[in-house]
């Protein structure tokens, strides 16, 4: 498998798309994407569904005819609109939702299957090897329907890993199995990548997945890119309302700058480089809003309509009003078991880490 040397600054990335556009019939599907994937970095592709995630994907694996841009495999052009390397030939492994194994061979056979180049006794070593690294050792002789779909996904996984590609591309590889079995194989899905240091583009529609497994997470909206950064920047610095409702439940308020700040049903939020009278969104994640039961008179004061525990948090539900006695609805989220009773008077503050205030877009 490939080694965990660092790469020099100016290698070109592993896999990358310049400009690269695609539609169906008259349906731009992706528009204009430019993005590029380094050795032993994941990016999770992000976005509502039909936003272009899989086409993108496709594109990548030449599954799907380029149509304008060029898609590039370690600096080497390998589509543009003229012409396309075959999928085969470009060195990457696929891995998809239904694993598509051969019903007909034997797991080891399966990993196996890819590695065509090698001699028999080598290309089974190999499998083994890669079957060793995903846990699935022990079924070599098995076959794709004894096992359960945690099981095959993890097979999947081995028989794209065994060639040592330069980049994998996975298309919502967990999304067959369910919750608890998808925690525990996308876990070792992460630590197998990562000791292969192999160039990872992996689609999902669950925000929370991608913020697990992502170095860098690249949200996509109607086709094009909103937003490329780390986890952290694409959680606590979105660049617009989308990309911050994105990511989880957010309270919403529309209001209009004053004195380089907003009021809000939750308080007063600092927009300091906008400047008065602009309309403004405030977005404020329902984990940024602490209450407390006791709080002082001047902060911002609501009424609890009702709260429920949800595991490692709790959710409470808020009447709070307005500057202009107007009744908004409000979440909170706070850290363990928070539940205050019905009609129970709270406090509210903001942690502004977690409070996001952009232009009205219908302001254009
Ligand atoms: P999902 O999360 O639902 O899989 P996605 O973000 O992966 O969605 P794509 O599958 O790339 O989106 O599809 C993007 C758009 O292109 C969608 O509107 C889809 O209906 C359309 N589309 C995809 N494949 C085809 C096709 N073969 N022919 C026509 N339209 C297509």
């Amino acid at each position: 498998m490939r080694s965990n040397a660092t790469a020099p600054n100016d290698r070109p990335a592993a896999l990358s798309y310049h400009a690269v556009s695609h539609s169906y019939g008259r349906f731009p599907a992706v528009d204009s994407v430019s993005l590029g994937v380094d050795q032993g970095e994941i990016v999770c592709l992000v976005g509502p569904s039909g936003c272009g995630k899989s086409t993108l994907l496709r594109l990548g694996a030449g599954l799907e005819t380029l149509q304008a841009g060029e898609v590039r495999i370690a600096g080497q052009r390998v589509a543009h609109s003229r012409s396309s390397v075959p999928p085969e030939k470009r060195g990457i492994g696929l891995v998809f939702q239904d694993y598509a194994l051969f019903p007909h061979l034997s797991v080891l056979d399966n990993v196996a299957f890819g590695l065509n180049g090698d001699a028999g006794r080598l290309r089974r070593n190999r499998a083994r090897t890669s079957l060793e690294q995903v846990g699935m050792g022990g079924f070599s002789e098995a076959f794709p329907h004894t096992l359960s779909g945690g099981q095959q996904q993890r097979v999947a996984l081995a028989r794209a890993l065994a060639p040592e590609p330069r980049v994998l591309l996975l298309d919502e590889p967990f999304s067959g199995l369910d919750a608890r079995l998808r925690a525990a194989v996308r876990d070792d899905t992460l630590h197998v990548l990562k000791a292969n240091s192999v160039a990872t583009l992996l689609v999902t529609h669950d925000p929370e997945e991608a913020m697990f497994l992502a170095d860098r997470i690249a949200l996509m909206r109607d086709g094009r890119l909103e937003q490329i950064g780390t986890p952290v920047d694409l959680y606590y610095r979105p660049r617009t309302p989308f990309a911050a409702a994105f990511f989880g439940d957010v309270n919403r308020s529309g209001g209009q700058v004053r004195g380089g700040a907003v009021a809000t049903p939750f308080g007063r939020l600092p927009a300091p480089d906008l400047p008065d009278g602009v309309a403004v969104d405030a977005l404020v994640r329902p984990e940024g809003l602490a209450l407390t039961l006791d709080g002082d008179a001047a902060s911002v004061r609501g009424v609890v309509d009702a709260a429920r525990v949800l595991g490692s948090s709790s959710l409470i539900h808020l009447t709070v009003l307005d500057e202009n006695g107007a009744r908004h609805h409000v979440h909170s989220r706070m850290p363990g078991q928070f539940l205050p009773p019905a009609g129970s008077a709270v406090s509210l503050s903001v942690d502004l880490k977690q409070a996001f205030v952009f232009p009205s877009e219908e302001a254009g």
